[in-house]
C-alpha cells in the first residue's frame, strides 16, 4: 500500500523539461558558475529561499563560492531536509541546441548536454515549486550548490559548513534510473612516487647511470593492480620522466590511486604499492619518495537510517521501484558526510555524461522531479508519524 505524493502530482513534466533546457544552456563550467548563481538569485527567492554564498572560490580562483539556500517549512519543528548539486558542468555548454528524440533529450553533439547535473538543479526547482501549489505541510528545504565538483569535488571541499543549517539530505548524481539509492561511497587516495636513480649520458659515463626507469618497472612489476578485491580498486594513472634518448634517466615519477568501501584495505594496499617500489629501489642503489594524498573519505548510510527508509518511502509513493545500491566511484556526498552532512546519492538516469553523447530520457528528468517533491513531502510524513 502506498499512499501517493499529493506534492509529485503537482510536478509539472513540461514546465521542467523548459526548465531544464533554459539551465542546460547556461555556461557554467568548473570555476565559471557566475551566470548560474546569477540566474539563482534571481530563481531562488521567488521560491521563498534566502540565499547566501561562501568564499570558497577564493582558493582556486573561482568566479564565486558555493550557494546555501533556505526555505522555510509550514511547520518548523520538522528537521529542515537539504538538497544538494553542483552548479558546474564538465565542459561548457555554451551554444547548447537540444535534440529531443523518442523521449531522450541529447545535444546536436557539438557539446554536451549538461544534465550532469542541471537535470537535478531544475528538477530541485520544479519540486519546490509543486510542493508550494499542493499546499502539502513540510518542514524547511535547504538547497546546497557546490561550485567546482567536476574536477575533483574541490569547492565540497572548501565549503563553509557553517553555513549549513541541515544534517540531512539528498544528493541527485548518478546514473542509475531513478530510483536508485546510493548508501555506500569508497576512501580514495593518490599515491605519488618520486623514483630516484642516477642520470647519466650513455656514451660519457654510462657506468654511473642508474636507469629510474628500471627501478620504476621493476616495482611495478610486483605491484598488484585493478580489482584487489571485491571492495578495492588500485591503478598506477601517471608515469613522468625522461629527458633526452641520449640520457639515462636519473628520476621518474609514478602516480596512482586506491579506492576502497574499508579505510583499514585503502590503508593495506597504498603501503603495498609504497614497499614493492621501495624494495625495488633498494636493489638498485636507487630511492623512492612517497607522498599520500588523501582524495575523500567513504561514507555508509544504514538500510534503517531515516534517509533511506525516506527514499524508498517516497519512491514507491510515486511508483518507482526503490534500489539500493553502493558506488567506487567519487562524489560530493563524500566530501558532505565527512563534514557533518549525512547525505546519499539517488540516480537520475542521465547516461554518457562528460561527452558530447551525453543524455538523459523524459520520464527520467520528469521522475527526478516528481521523487524529490515526494521526498518533502514524505519527509515531513515520516516526521509526523
Ligand atoms: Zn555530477
Amino acid at each position: 500500500m502506498t499512499q501517493g505524493s499529493k506534492a509529485a502530482e503537482k510536478v509539472n513534466a513540461d514546465r521542467l523539461l523548459d526548465l531544464f533546457l533554459e539551465l542546460a544552456k547556461i555556461n557554467g563550467p568548473s570555476t565559471k558558475e557566475q551566470l548560474v548563481a546569477d540566474y539563482l538569485k534571481k530563481a531562488l527567492p521567488e521560491l521563498g529561499f534566502t540565499l547566501e554564498f561562501d568564499e570558497a572560490h577564493k582558493n582556486f580562483d573561482g568566479e564565486v563560492g558555493n550557494l546555501i539556500a533556505w526555505r522555510e517549512g509550514t511547520d518548523s519543528s520538522i528537521p529542515p531536509l537539504f538538497f544538494s548539486t553542483h552548479m558546474d558542468t564538465v565542459l561548457p555548454t555554451e551554444g547548447l541546441k537540444p535534440v529531443i528524440k523518442d523521449g531522450v533529450i541529447q545535444s546536436d553533439g557539438t557539446t554536451i548536454l549538461g544534465a550532469d547535473d542541471r537535470a537535478a538543479l531544475a528538477a530541485y526547482l520544479e519540486a519546490v515549486r509543486a510542493v508550494i501549489e499542493s499546499g502539502v505541510p513540510h518542514g524547511p528545504i535547504e538547497f546546497i550548490l557546490t561550485v567546482n565538483e567536476q574536477p575533483g569535488l574541490v569547492g565540497a571541499r572548501y565549503m563553509d559548513y557553517s553555513k549549513a543549517k541541515s544534517k540531512r539530505g539528498y544528493i541527485f548524481d548518478s546514473s542509475g534510473d531513478v530510483g536508485q539509492i546510493i548508501l555506500k561511497g569508497p576512501y580514495s587516495s593518490r599515491i605519488w612516487m618520486e623514483v630516484e636513480g642516477n642520470a647519466a649520458h650513455i656514451a660519457l659515463n654510462a657506468e654511473e647511470g642508474n636507469s629510474a626507469f628500471l627501478i620504476a618497472a621493476a616495482g611495478l612489476s610486483n605491484m598488484k593492480l585493478g580489482a584487489i578485491d571485491e571492495e578495492t580498486l588500485a591503478n598506477i594513472g601517471i608515469i613522468k620522466g625522461g629527458e633526452l634518448t641520449s640520457i639515462i634517466p636519473g628520476s621518474v615519477t609514478v602516480a596512482g590511486e586506491v579506492r576502497s568501501f574499508s579505510k583499514e584495505k585503502l590503508d593495506k594496499q597504498l603501503k603495498h604499492m609504497e614497499e614493492v617500489m621501495q624494495e625495488a629501489a633498494e636493489k638498485s642503489g636507487g630511492s623512492v619518495k612517497v607522498k599520500i594524498e588523501k582524495k575523500y573519505s567513504g561514507f555508509d548510510i544504514a538500510q534503517d537510517d531515516i534517509l533511506t527508509q525516506t527514499a524508498e518511502a517516497a519512491a514507491r509513493n510515486i511508483k518507482v521501484n526503490p534500489y539500493l545500491t553502493e558506488t567506487l566511484g567519487g562524489a560530493d556526498t563524500n566530501v558532505l558526510n565527512e563534514n557533518g552532512l549525512t547525505c546519499l546519492t539517488l540516480g537520475l538516469g542521465f547516461q554518457n555524461i562528460h561527452s558530447f553523447r551525453e543524455c538523459i530520457s523524459v520520464e527520467n528528468l520528469t521522475n527526478t522531479g516528481r521523487l524529490s517533491a515526494a521526498l518533502i513531502e514524505q519527509w515531513y510524513v515520516h516526521h509526523k508519524k
